[in-house]
């Protein structure tokens, strides 16, 4: 069994973000919150029968801004021998002690959120550090843990290039997996607001066309390194793709354990789990529940298998593959490197 679970804790909100999570919180509320977890963790596991988990997920927010102690003490009996146990880091949040804590706690597998290689987008994106404190906070990061990744943003606006001047220190890291997102300039975030009172910035958004380009010149820069894409947005040495994301996509059932954490299990959809303080709980029509657990495989490598589509998806799949969106390989489709950049309109045909 896969589990998500949520901390919502920012140290400051970056000026992108819409994500669900909160800026300038106090260690009490922190403290108070990884209670909660901890509390509703029973009825979350009871959820899926107890079965051990063979992934767990931190994500946020910047977990480690919390005391992940008691929650790493409450989830040990629950793990699975092999599991593959993730917690994202924010830069500034990386010491010796905390690496100790998480290894300690049976965490074998670290995201980093690095996000841009530009001093002056770093600052723009409030991120409070540098690539030099990004790049020392990494290789603290790997002293602890073989497994270590991060994620990048392409498309900030200002940026000049994806990766350039840092590409030859970055390929000296040993990234195991990196995440490259293009920017979504939400219209909620600091960002979204931004661009569109003050027209200088919205001139330096870079087009559409130089965002492929970059987002090109960094899959070939990760593929040099070793990394191979498995899925739209994510590289991976061999033997390092995530398995956690790997096996939502897959379509395997997971938990989801706080704040605007989701949960899928058999046809059920939970929501913002907390123990008492379930806000949403959906039961979904057996095409709806299929449908989600087959269509999400065509954002990896793994493709998506036609023989089990119904109605008309058939149809979908071989318009786009005339279009040069996608190739098959018997009943096998998959996305070409131009279906990768509308794979979310062709799910949408799909659904
Ligand atoms: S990008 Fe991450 S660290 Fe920044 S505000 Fe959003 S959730 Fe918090």
């Amino acid at each position: 069994m896969n589990l998500y679970v949520h901390v919502p804790f920012c140290r400051a909100k970056c000026t992108y973000c819409a994500l669900h999570s909160r800026g300038g919180s106090a260690a009490a509320d922190r403290a108070a919150y990884v209670a909660r977890l901890v509390a509703a963790l029973p009825a979350v596991r009871r959820q899926s029968h107890d079965a051990p988990l063979t992934t767990v997920y931190f994500g946020g927010g910047s977990p480690a801004l919390c005391d992940l102690q008691p929650l790493l003490d409450a989830l040990r009996p629950h793990l699975a021998p092999d599991v593959e146990f993730t917690v994202e880091l924010h830069p500034l949040d990386v010491t010796r002690e905390t690496l100790q804590t998480l290894k300690d706690g049976g965490v074998n597998r670290i995201s980093m959120g690095v996000q841009s290689l530009d001093d002056d987008s770093l600052t723009h994106m409030a991120r409070g550090y540098s690539f030099s404190d990004a790049e020392r906070a990494f290789h603290l990061v790997k002293d602890f843990f073989d497994n270590a990744g991060i994620d990048l943003i392409v498309g900030y606006p200002g940026e000049t290039a994806a990766l350039l001047p840092r590409h030859a220190r970055l390929a000296k890291w040993g990234l195991t997996h990196c995440s490259v997102y293009s920017l979504i300039l939400e219209e909620k975030s600091r960002l979204g607001k931004m661009v569109q009172h003050n027209l200088t910035l919205a001139q330096t958004i870079p087009s559409d066309e130089e965002v492929l380009n970059r987002l090109s010149v960094v899959a070939h820069f990760l593929n040099d390194l070793g990394l191979q894409r498995y899925e739209i947005s994510s590289y991976a040495r061999p033997g390092f793709a995530c398995r956690h994301n790997l096996a939502t996509w897959r379509g395997e059932d997971y938990l989801g354990l706080g704040e605007g954490a989701h949960g899928r299990i058999g046809r059920f959809r939970t929501q913002n789990w907390m123990g008492e303080d379930l806000s949403a709980f959906e039961q979904v029509s057996e095409e709806a529940d299929r449908k989600e657990r087959l269509l999400f495989r065509l954002r990896t490598r793994d493709g998506l298998d036609s023989s089990l589509l119904s109605g008309d998806g058939q149809a979908v799949l071989e318009q786009n593959l005339k279009a040069g969106l996608l190739t098959r390989d018997g009943a096998v489709y998959r996305l070409t490197e131009r279906g990768t950049e509308v794979c979310d309109a062709i799910l949408a045909e799909l659904v």
